[in-house]
């Protein structure tokens, strides 16, 4: 006898509720079986395992752990699976998929550093937080000859590249977790993987070399996470017929606010990007004069870099890694003469942040003081001192056909300085971007062999949220969707074999949500670009037009002043408008450009080009007029949006795995593990819904065979010499099943929710 033979069949698979806060609770196989340990949810909202010692009435009497014995309501109970299933390595094996079952079981593999475990089609990965010894030529040596079948993103590298081969179909990884979750890592893990599996023309060492330069450019100290890639970032990389990986792409797609806001301000206790510190500890020679050490203990320090009061991360040696990204720079072939102007672009900015001004007349009108640090910038980027401070001084604007010149006041000056330090760590970054794409190049390409891994930024839900936040959720709906229909088309596909008709199942979908999103005229994203060109519109009038517009959608609701709420996949959650104009307004400063272009060196020059480019793609509508900013360009959402779009089409084409990463604490922390944090995770991205979509329409499964012996008994007739199909099909007509209540495959029967406890009950009484 199987193990899940003596429960209630139904109960494996059973659909719950969604929406209440209990929604995998399988209360009602109380009512029908007799359980005796259970999930008791104390005061605290952490569940611990129970005895039900009596019920009478709705109250039941329970013993925990340590001898309390406890008095509770009946239907708070939940059901707990047997001791035999503790530590199963596919959630799917549980007889009871409730919450408190669900991080029971990752739990139990988390404290002996099983940190993998499937659940269905996905893999999740909970953070260990220390080194964990599952890794290295042993275990890739393990999972390529199939000697090691347990959960690990080696497995599903090692899956992908077989499906590469065996169909010829591209395939992607997709990595999605909150910060800190371990997403970055695990792609490294998989990369590890498939370099190990497809190297040998050397290629793969370039590959791997690209992760500590990205990351030194843009990864920074966060609160959440030591290391928190500011970016998402889709790596392409090719194989070749042998089976050997032949080069590589990388796509970026980045909310520039974010990403460029760190360079100017960072927050107490956090740090900007590594590689501004791995400058001041480890500059070359060469550059020493340029760029000044940024230790605490010196007064000497870059105001930009000074704001956080953070300049060193533990166990990190800055100097070090800089040597690393050198190394790795010479990998992806970056010439020396590059490299340089590269640092010297990063000691650009670092000055440029220590620029101050004075005013200079009696309308508050600055300038900036020309001081060491103005000379330094003028002589990192290679521009003449007085254009650089007219730069920093006045704007052109153009109104209609006429420019006129503004002079700045304090603040616009500083926001023209830091506007200009911006652009160029965003330009820079890009461009690296673009060395290494040139040095993986791939040569001839063929379709349908190639692996995706994305790294991207998981679903964000704060205290407040604001513009970037809009921008993440935005994306991971879209993601959501993708994963979604994966699933669906893999039911369809098992429906498809049984022989079922499957458009009678229903399925989950986000189209609401990303239709609010996306809708024209009439979506968040259009409203919001409508309302950045108008030079009268403000965050509220925003608000309010937001409201005024979509009050009637399912997925949207207008709350007071400036907030409004977005019903989510993984939640609801209320926006601020403050700032969202401000932010998707993407101003060209064609001052910068300008300045930039007429630099002798050849990166500024590169970037005031990229730049231009940048603001030729089509505009819609008449970006801010008179009064308004210096040109047309795309808002920064649309051209988010835009970015979006293309990562979605790369891997529309691909067979996706998915990995869902999991920190266990907020405090980056081996061995702790919080069971709300881990629930709100797990709700978020979508696992626990992931058994629940994979089984929604016709949850129960029964083969012929096993339905026959289990209920076969109850019926009337003789069924001695029947086959499991007829024998099944027996039962459901004396029972009156409805036949929409059920469908007949070719080697199962698929019920619909709770069917099944019918024949369980009757079959209990006899
Ligand atoms: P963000 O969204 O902020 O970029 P992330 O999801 O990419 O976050 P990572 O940077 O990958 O998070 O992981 C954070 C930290 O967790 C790592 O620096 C590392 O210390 C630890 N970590 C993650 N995965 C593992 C692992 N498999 N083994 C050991 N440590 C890990
Ligand atoms: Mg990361």
């Amino acid at each position: 006898q199987s193990l899940t033979d003596d429960v209630d069949p139904g109960a494996a698979t059973m659909p719950l509720p969604q929406s209440d806060e209990r929604r995998w609770s399988d209360t009602s196989a109380y009512a029908r079986k007799k359980i005796l340990q259970s999930w008791i949810q104390l005061p605290n909202g952490n569940w611990e395992l129970g005895k039900i010692l009596s019920t009478s009435g709705e109250e039941s009497v329970v013993s925990l752990p340590e001898g309390k014995v406890m008095k509770v309501i009946s239907e708070t109970l939940v059901p707990a699976n047997p001791d035999i299933l503790d530590g199963v390595d596919d959630l799917m094996q549980l007889s009871y998929l409730n919450e408190p079952s669900v991080l029971y079981n990752l739990n139990y593999r988390y404290n002996q550093d099983m940190i993998y475990t499937k659940a269905g089609p996905v893999l999740v990965a909970v953070n260990p937080f220390k080194e964990v010894p599952l890794y290295g030529n042993r275990y890739i040596e393990a999972y390529r000859k199939k000697s090691n079948d347990s959960p690990h993103v080696y497995a599903i590298a090692d899956t992908a590249i077989r499906e590469m081969i065996r169909d010829e179909v591209n395939q992607s990884i997709i990595i999605s977790g909150e910060s800190g979750a371990g997403k970055t890592e695990t792609a490294k893990i998989a990369m590890q993987y498939l370099a190990a599996l497809g190297g040998g023309s050397g290629i793969e060492y370039e590959i791997l070399k690209t992760n500590p330069i990205l990351e030194a450019f843009g990864n920074a100290k966060t609160l959440r996470n030591d290391n928190s890639s500011r970016f998402g970032k889709l790596i392409e990389i090719h194989f070749s017929e042998s089976g050997k990986i032949s080069g590589a792409q990388v796509q970026t797609c980045k909310c520039k606010q974010s990403h460029c806001f760190t360079v100017v301000q960072c927050a107490e206790g956090e740090r900007s990007y590594h590689i501004f510190y791995q400058l001041c500890a480890g500059a070359s020679s060469s550059l020493r004069g340029m760029v000044k050490e940024a230790k605490s203990d010196k007064h000497l320090q870059y105001k930009y870099l000074g704001q956080s009061n953070c300049y060193s991360i533990n166990g990190v040696d800055d100097a070090e890694r800089f040597h690393a990204v050198k190394e790795a720079l010479d990998i992806v072939h970056v010439s020396k003469e590059d490299q340089e102007s590269v640092f010297a672009m990063l000691a650009a900015v670092l000055w440029l942040g220590n620029v101050s001004f004075i005013i200079i007349d009696n309308e508050n009108h600055v300038e900036p003081v020309a001081d060491e640090s103005l000379s330094t910038v003028a002589k990192l980027i290679g521009c003449n001192i007085n254009e650089l401070k007219l730069s920093l001084s006045k704007r052109n604007m153009r109104v209609g056909k006429d420019t006129i010149v503004q002079k700045l006041t304090l603040p616009q000056a500083i926001d023209a300085r830091d506007a200009l330090a911006k652009s160029i760590f965003s330009c820079l970054f890009d461009w690296l971007v673009e060395q290494i794409n040139k040095s993986l190049a791939v040569g001839k390409r063929r379709t349908g062999r190639s692996i995706s891994i994305l790294d991207i930024y998981g679903f964000e839900s704060f205290d407040k949220n604001s513009f970037e936040q809009f921008c993440i959720n935005y994306a991971n709906e879209r993601l959501q969707q993708h994963f979604n229909r994966h699933l669906f088309k893999l039911e369809q596909e098992e429906y498809i074999q049984d022989g079922i008709d499957w458009t009678r199942v229903d399925f989950e979908d986000n189209q609401d949500c990303l239709s609010l999103f996306e809708k024209k005229p009439l979506g968040l994203l259009s409203l919001l670009d409508e309302e950045s060109t108008f030079p009268n519109g403000t965050d509220l009038t925003l608000a309010n037009k937001l409201k005024q517009h979509l009050h009637s959608n399912s997925c949207f609701r207008g709350d007071r002043e400036k907030l409004f709420t977005v019903v989510h996949y993984a939640g609801e959650v209320t926006y601020e408008t403050t700032g969202f104009l401000e932010k998707n307004r993407d101003l060209l400063h064609l001052d910068s450009i300008q300045l930039l272009s007429s630099c002798s060196c050849h990166l500024p020059q590169a970037f005031a080009s990229s730049m231009l480019i940048q603001s030729e793609k089509p505009v819609v509508g008449p970006l801010y007029k008179a009064g308004g900013a210096d040109s047309q360009r795309l808002s920064v959402a649309t051209k988010f949006k835009g970015q979006l779009f293309q990562l979605m089409q790369r891997l529309g084409n691909t067979t996706p795995h998915f990995i869902r990463c999991i920190k266990p604490n907020n405090v980056q922390s081996p061995g702790l593990y919080e069971q709300g944090l881990v629930l709100q995770q797990l709700r978020c991205c979508g696992v626990l819904e992931v058994v629940r979509i994979s089984r929604s329409g016709f949850p129960t499964r029964v083969s012929h065979q096993k339905f026959a012996r289990r209920y076969g008994f109850l019926l009337v007739e003789n069924i001695a010499d029947k086959d499991p199909l007829s024998v099944s099909v027996a039962i459901l007509h004396q029972f009156n099943i409805l036949p929409e209540m059920y469908q007949v495959g070719y080697t199962k029967l698929f019920f619909r929710t709770g069917q099944i406890g019918v024949l369980e009950d009757t079959r209990n009484r006899t």
